[in-house]
């Protein structure tokens, strides 16, 4: 027979374990630190898979999760998967009716969870029919009594460490992720053994997100959202060092890990990356002198950040992706012509969501369906395909019918693309503002607010307007001890100064915090609620006083 073997996980662990059966897996836990090797690893994930069988998971099942980033939960990463049985990583932050909906949707049987997540999940599983049939084990080591719970250790205790792991076909699933749907329920994403395999691949690439064995890999990224960006496979595939920085953690504890396992990749949302910033500029002193990458992605990366870290010796490689891509398409490598472009040009470049990875294909449509010419001006909406995007969602033939066409992903994104082939999100679909029929990039007044001093955090959004149909109005979460109307006028100055006069949000509003999605993405949705009522922006037409606007 032509062709080779099934693309599956089970190769990455098989050659880590005989390669590299000493390198560690690090992790932060409520009582310090743990550590296993590879060996020792491969070993457990064999009882893991055992126990399961013992349980009576079979091929097909879904074996759910509710946990952080942390060695057990990385164990279920293999552990699962390689039986023939499909892990279910839940959003803990999601709403408790959002979690019984996809509990049910995906028919899970057995939930592991962490006892600082317990409390949530046994109020969504309080009275819950959902529920009735699920059983839990504890990933701490003791019983959790509210979800009557079995403790992770004695669950795989007593099995064998060696496992006879079945030949699967490529397409076997393996993973279920949930994605939080702009409207409705969450729709599911299943995840082939090939397109997990797949993915890996392509992340090794230098185009991708590539590592070594001498790498030390920090997912701070959350395991549950689209399995950590892959890190947890990608690393193993590698034979690199793990650290998994466990229950919420904070600038303080990853700085920690940082110096103390030598992290030399670690990869998270803007947020993250915002708050080791803040934390050192704040005056602690953090050596960040291992560290070469930080993978900064789920939102845009400002160009402030990427300057600032570089000035540490850290590169931010901006990557874009998407439950439904597994979830990586495009990361912001420079290509070679431009290694010896000025450094502002190459910040451009880097600030951009970057290059498509090898093995996708991308086109981008414009609101008459045509192809947008490569010119870092025309804008329209991405679609993707490759072997680790999903081509339909589960068990929702509505959605899938209206996010897929002729077998693309309709990313529901806007974006540019220029000569180079760099691709820019300019906005979601649902999130550009459209003034007087004009778009303005939400995006764009988002970054270049961030990068006054005095702003923490800042977003756009479009209120409802009379007259323009949608107005910008920007909300501001402020550094401690900043004069506010100060601010305010040098933020507004500067805007008119850079940006098309219409462009400069109606007003500009503090608040304590940016509402943010179970994804850690900044809520517009909320912010657009709270203000709908467009009191912030009525009469305030003569500030944007160009009434065809430029
Ligand atoms: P999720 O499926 O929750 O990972 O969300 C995917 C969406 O996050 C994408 O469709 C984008 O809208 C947004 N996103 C992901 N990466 C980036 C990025 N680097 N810059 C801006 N938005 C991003």
């Amino acid at each position: 027979m032509p062709g080779g073997h099934s693309q599956t996980l089970r190769p990455f662990l098989w050659r880590a374990e005989r390669l590299y059966p000493d390198t560690e897996i690090v992790s932060r836990t409520h009582e310090g630190r743990t550590r296993h090797t590879y060996a020792e690893y491969a070993d457990r994930t064999a009882q893991l898979a055992n126990a399961l069988d013992e349980y009576g998971i079979e091929r097909g099942d879904r074996v759910a999760t509710f946990c952080w980033n942390h060695t057990r939960h990385f164990e279920t990463y293999f552990g699962v998967p390689s039986t023939g049985a499909q892990l279910h990583t839940i959003n803990p932050l999601l709403p408790d009716e959002h979690i019984q909906y996809i509990v049910d949707d995906a028919a899970d049987e057995i939930v592991f969870v962490d006892a600082s997540l317990a409390p949530k999940l046994a109020g969504a599983a309080d009275g819950a029919a959902e529920f009735d049939d699920v059983d839990f084990v504890s990933m701490g080591s003791s019983e959790i009594d509210a979800l009557d719970a079995t403790p992770y250790e004695e669950f795989i205790a007593d099995q064998p460490t060696d496992y006879d792991w079945p030949d699967l076909d490529s397409d076997q699933p393996a993973g279920l992720c949930y994605t939080s749907g702009t409207t409705g329920k969450p729709k599911g994403v299943e995840y082939t053994q090939s397109m997990l395999w797949s993915h890996t691949m392509a992340s090794q690439t230098p185009q991708g997100i590539p590592m070594e064995d001498s790498d030390v890999v920090m997912p701070v990224v959350p395991m549950f959202h689209v399995n950590a960006w892959g890190m947890p496979f990608t690393a193993t595939a590698a034979g690199a060092k793990h650290v998994y920085p466990g229950p919420s953690p904070d600038p303080a504890d990853l700085a920690a890990l940082i110096e103390e396992e030598g992290v030399t990749v670690s990869a998270g949302v803007p947020t993250v990356w915002l708050g080791l910033q803040e934390y050192i500029t704040g005056g602690n002193d953090v050596d960040l002198s291992t560290l070469d990458t930080v993978i900064v992605g789920g939102a845009a990366a400002p160009r402030s950040m990427i300057e600032w870290y570089d000035d540490r010796g850290v590169e931010v490689l901006h990557a874009w992706g998407m439950t439904e891509l597994s979830p990586i398409g495009t990361v912001s490598h420079l290509t070679s012509d431009l290694r010896d472009a000025d450094y502002e040009t190459q910040v451009d470049k880097r600030s951009k969501q970057g290059l498509v990875v090898p093995g996708l294909e991308f086109e981008v449509i414009d609101e008459n369906d045509e192809e947008i010419p490569w010119d870092g001006e025309a804008f329209g909406e991405l679609r993707i395909r490759g072997p680790w995007v999903t081509q339909e969602y589960f068990a929702r033939p509505d959605a899938s019918e209206e996010g897929f066409e002729d077998g693309w992903l309709k990313t529901g994104d806007v974006v540019t693309v220029d000569e180079d082939g760099y691709i820019q999100l300019v906005d979601r679909t649902k999130d550009v503002i459209k003034s007087g029929g004009e778009w303005i990039s939400s995006v764009e007044l988002e970054n270049a607010i961030m990068a006054y001093d005095g702003v923490s955090e800042a977003t756009v959004v479009g209120v409802p307007h009379e007259r323009w149909q949608e107005r910008p109005v920007a909300f501001v979460v402020a550094a401690d001890g900043v004069d506010r109307e100060a601010l305010v006028e040098e933020i507004e100055a500067g805007l008119r100064e850079d940006y098309p006069k219409w462009w400069v949000p109606d007003a500009v509003e503090f608040i304590d915090e940016v509402p943010k999605t179970a994804t850690g993405k900044f809520s517009k949705k909320d912010l657009r609620e709270q203000y709908a009522d467009q009191s912030l922006v009525e009469g305030s037409v003569p500030k944007n006083d160009a009434p065809e606007q430029e």
